[in-house]
């Protein structure tokens, strides 16, 4: 499969990085980051061209794009932004998405067009203090009161809460594992919902959470998705989240090494360019190598959900060797930055730090691993 865009995706990726480059630059995403700051700034710009309705369909307010368009996207965002990228995934993965393919249609016409706008954004919590990659043993209850649920329990790493109106929360609605869970909408100002900010090695911009339910009452109505689908909501979920997230991470391994690429090409050693070095440059080839092969997996996977053909071994394949790769990438890019690269004063300590997430959450590797094994007829 070859990578070739229409003309009007080119633009469009085009429209992306020129914001970044004139109106965003590295001085705004150091300030965001070391502020711990939510990118309010550049969302707001991104909502202005569209982005943020993408995958929405016109009748709601979006432009009804592919997943190649969404992955044109996140890639560009993710080059320029991590942590905003990963604020515009959750509109059209958990918003334009989830809500799109799952939600009622009084959801859709209430909610759909104010995800595209960007006035609001949703969040997700599956995890819990128990219940991590085994996630359907989770315990938050969502006990059926009249004609509404009261909710109690705990959910633990729910990001970007802060910027987030809503969150979609997996609950159990019986005991049956898979089949009793729930998701359901409840709004982030729900009296007896509180976050407790949890501190963590990155992802500061949006940060993550601890969330406490006690006795948190939203409609019936908020389900999305019949009681007790929550499961396939969730899964369907994961795997659409599996292509913007592994997209985000495409373009932030090709940002780390550029940087190593062009700090490979400035800094002198023994009289030469440290590049000259071929240690050093076949680091750079190996980092270019696993940079182009992410990419190309970011878009076979869009093009095979585009067509419905996406299976779980290929989102698992993507989101196990994109993380993997972006890891790879960010520490061989520090390497290169020598003693400096550990300093705060260039990028990549930042591509270090993130990147130690993707191994690790919407799925560690090693499950990423088990999922694909199973496929192979062992
Ligand atoms: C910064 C951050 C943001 C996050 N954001 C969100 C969010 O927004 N919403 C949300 O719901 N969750 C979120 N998560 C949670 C994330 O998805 C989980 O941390 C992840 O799924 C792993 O669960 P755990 O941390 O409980 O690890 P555990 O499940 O306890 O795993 C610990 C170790 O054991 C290994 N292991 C466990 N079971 C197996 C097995 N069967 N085979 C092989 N190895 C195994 C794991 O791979 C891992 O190495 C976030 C996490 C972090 C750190």
């Amino acid at each position: 499969m070859d990578l070739e865009f229409s003309e009007e995706q080119e633009m469009f990726r085009a429209s992306v990085r020129e914001l970044f480059e004139k109106r965003f630059g590295r001085d705004y995403v150091r300030e965001c980051d070391a502020e711990r700051r939510p990118p309010r700034e550049a969302f707001e710009a991104l909502a202005g061209l569209g982005c943020l309705g993408l995958n929405i369909p016109t009748e709601y307010g979006g432009s009804g794009a592919s997943a190649v368009d969404v992955a044109i996207l996140l890639e560009e965002l993710g080059r320029g932004f991590l942590d905003l990228a990963f604020w515009v995934f959750r509109n059209v993965s958990h918003g334009g998405h989830a809500l799109g393919a799952h939600g009622t249609r009084t959801q859709k016409e209430e909610l759909l067009p104010l995800v595209a706008s960007g006035e609001i954004s949703v969040c997700f919590a599956l995890t819990e203090p128990e219940s991590g990659s085994d996630a359907a043993a989770l315990t938050t209850r969502a006990a059926e009161v009249g004609d509404r649920y009261r909710i109690n329990g705990q959910k633990v790493f729910c990001s970007g809460f802060r910027v987030s109106d809503y969150v979609m929360v997996a609950a159990r609605t019986s005991e049956e594992k898979h089949g009793g869970i729930t998701a359901v909408l409840v709004p982030t100002d729900a009296p007896g919902l509180t976050a407790s900010p949890i501190d963590t090695l990155g992802h500061w911009p949006l940060g993550t959470t601890l969330l406490s339910f006690e006795d948190v009452e939203v409609p019936r109505d908020n389900a999305v998705g019949a009681p007790g689908e929550g499961w396939r909501v969730v899964t369907d979920m994961l795997q659409y989240e599996r292509l913007c997230l592994s997209a985000a991470r495409a373009g932030a391994a090709q940002a780390a090494l550029a940087d190593a690429l062009a700090y490979a090409g400035e800094r002198q050693q023994f009289g030469r360019s440290i590049g000259t070095f071929q240690a050093v440059s076949h680091k750079l080839a190996d980092m270019q190598v696993m940079a182009d092969v992410s990419r190309m997996l970011v878009y076979r996977f869009a093009y095979r959900l585009d067509r419905g053909r996406a299976t779980p071994r290929d989102a698992a394949t993507l989101k196990l060797y994109v993380s993997e790769a972006y890891k790879a990438i960010a520490d061989m890019g520090l390497q290169v930055f020598g003693g400096y690269g550990y300093t705060m004063d260039f990028d990549i300590q930042r591509h270090f730090r993130e990147s130690r997430l993707g191994v690790i959450g919407a799925g560690t590797s090693e499950i990423q691993r088990n999922i694909i094994a199973k496929t192979m007829g062992l």
